[in-house]
């Protein structure tokens, strides 16, 4: 027997020509536009310094904008006032009370909103089964590991109902295998919850496995927005592309002749640049239809069940992923791609056709 709850509904989030300007002149939104519908998971990627946090903090209300506004499920956020108890914001270091149990720090907000004791429980518990802590209850937070903290922090923020949660980098200080779990944990419990999730990441992995929507921002703006497999498939600009995944980007004059001859119909006067993913390469010449590079192996990093080569063809260094069991003979690779993997950009950088 547990608590009823009721059912969450997701809150959308909508930011209108958002500026922040800091008093040093620094500009961390440049006028940004986003609309999160409810129920989604947004995740904010970029670079350091692009202006994630400072989205994030304007939609809890944490920061004043310059200019322009947030709405989250139709009400303005009013910046400087207490965040409204349907948003919850989950931080990078938890931001846990350290002298108090798990038990404590997850009923925190439910005291501060003057929840009657047994219903607090009742939503503790609750909580605690979904997130698979009841053990951690009863512990204080130097008795728990980093995820348990995690678990914990997450809990504290769920234990509300909230329909938009706020997390920021929330994975950064687990290691590697941690990580993973708690993002498909986070991911299966905001399915199931049904809340509106805003995510923090300058991680790709952990954005492509997380988003709905995926929010590439840079210099305050957003770059592109799109499916994780928009994105990836269809990267907008050359940022993107090297930022998602890694992209080779390749000048077209740096081309060698073998390469070129497959696309014949290129106008350079459009496409400046060349953009091939590395794993996009297979081994061998190709037809002349392909793009076929031949170069020298400068190293080699096994992957597991892939390699990856540094090669250098010409001028050009590119990276490139086979099979591990490709052989690399007398430090020379040859490999090559198919045209439909060849993704073209203009001299500013940005997506155009071949
Ligand atoms: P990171 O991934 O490193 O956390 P971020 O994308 O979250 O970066 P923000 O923290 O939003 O970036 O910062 C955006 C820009 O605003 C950066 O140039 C940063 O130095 C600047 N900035 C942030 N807070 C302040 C502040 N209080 N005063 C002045 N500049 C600030």
């Amino acid at each position: 027997q547990h608590a009823t709850r009721d059912q969450p509904v997701g809150a959308t989030v909508a930011c209108v020509k958002l500026r922040k300007v800091f008093p040093d002149g620094t500009v961390a939104l440049n006028d940004l536009d986003l609309h999160v519908d409810a129920g989604r998971i947004a995740v904010l990627l970029g670079p350091s310094g692009c202006g994630k946090t400072t989205l994030l903090r304007a939609m809890a209300g944490l920061t004043v904008p310059t200019s322009g506004g947030t709405t989250v499920a139709g009400r303005p956020v009013q910046a400087g006032h207490r965040a409204s108890p349907n948003v919850a914001m989950v931080f990078q270091n938890y931001a846990l009370y350290p002298n108090k149990t798990g038990f404590q720090n997850i009923e925190f907000p439910l005291r501060m909103a003057r929840v009657p004791r047994a219903e607090r429980a009742a939503r503790v518990n609750e909580i605690a089964r979904i997130l698979h802590i009841e053990k951690l209850l009863s512990r204080h937070m130097h008795e728990l590991s980093g995820g348990q903290r995690q678990r914990i922090g997450i809990g504290r923020a769920l234990v509300r109902n909230p329909s938009l949660v706020l997390m920021d980098e929330p994975l950064s200080n687990l290691d590697a295998d941690l990580r993973v779990q708690m993002r498909s944990e986070i991911k299966t419990l905001q399915r199931l919850l049904g809340m509106t999730l805003v995510f923090v990441t300058h991680d790709q992995s952990d954005a492509l496995a997380l988003a709905d929507d995926l929010v590439v921002m840079k210099d305050g703006q957003i770059e592109q927005l799109g499916s994780p497999d928009e994105v990836y498939d269809r990267p907008a600009s050359t940022f993107v592309a090297g930022f998602l995944g890694g992209m080779n980007i390749v000048g077209i004059g740096s081309l060698p002749a073998t390469a070129t001859s497959g696309i014949s119909r290129l106008d350079p006067s459009r496409v400046t640049q060349v953009g091939i993913r590395a794993e996009d390469f297979k081994p061998g010449p190709g037809t002349p239809q392909d793009l076929t590079f031949e170069g020298t192996v400068l190293l080699t990093e096994l992957l597991g069940r892939e390699r990856l080569i540094h090669l250098e063809v010409g001028d050009t260094k590119l990276r490139v992923r086979v099979r591990a069991d490709v052989p690399v003979h007398d430090g020379r690779f040859t490999g090559h791609i198919s045209l439909n993997d060849v993704h073209a950009f203009d001299s500013a950088g940005q997506r155009t056709t071949l």
